[in-house]
């Protein structure tokens, strides 16, 4: 991925697609590999992802790595203190401050490797990834395979009717589809009463 290797400098990758499209598992093997030169890593989440574990971060297909549950993404600059390498799992539950502390964290010298999803379950994208994105040098975008048809998916099928932007949960509530197969259903027709 990287063709000129950076020297005494900190960065911003950003890792982002739809569920399941395999973020979690590679923002693990970058930050193991890291490990493996015996870098000091740094792993964050945050306490609303609940889902597998409240102590590491998980992939779907159960690869773990220790995180630290921090509330705000301030708390991640608090806490970061001599890693050389911080990963940021779910970044799209932090907020907008989370791109300033980013670009602290990257502007003292540290590799910053974020992962999140990039579009919410209607597919707008969903802050801060679009400015993260602006910010970032290294970019990849991680691709699901659609459920429905088998093509290439980048998008988040909520099964639920519910309208809330953030419903924490895997298998049973959502699905990846591609642009085609992928179905918004609005909320207001719930409650139309037909
Ligand atoms: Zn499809």
């Amino acid at each position: 991925m990287l063709s000129i290797v950076p020297k005494d400098t900190g960065w911003i990758e950003v890792i982002c697609g739809s569920m399941f499209s395999g973020k979690t598992e590679e923002l693990i093997r970058r930050l193991r590999r890291a490990q493996i030169a015996r870098q000091k890593v740094a792993v964050f989440k945050p306490v609303i992802d609940d889902r597998y574990s409240t102590e590491h971060i998980v992939s779907h297909n159960e690869g773990r790595l220790p995180s630290v549950p921090v509330s705000s993404a301030r708390q991640i600059l608090e806490l970061a203190g001599e890693a050389t390498v911080v990963g940021i799992d779910e970044a799209q539950f932090f907020g907008p401050e989370l791109v300033d502390v980013c670009q602290e964290l990257a502007d003292s010298g540290k590799r910053v490797i974020v992962a999140g999803l990039d579009q919410d379950y209607t597919g707008k994208p969903f802050e801060p990834m679009p400015q993260l994105l602006a910010v970032a040098e290294y970019i990849t975008k991680t691709l699901a395979i659609c459920v429905k048809c088998g093509n290439p998916a980048n998008r988040t099928q909520r099964l639920s009717h519910d309208s809330a932007r953030v419903v924490v949960g895997a298998q049973d509530i959502y699905e990846a589809r591609c642009r085609y197969c992928h179905e918004v259903f609005e909320a207001d027709d719930e409650n139309k009463g037909e």
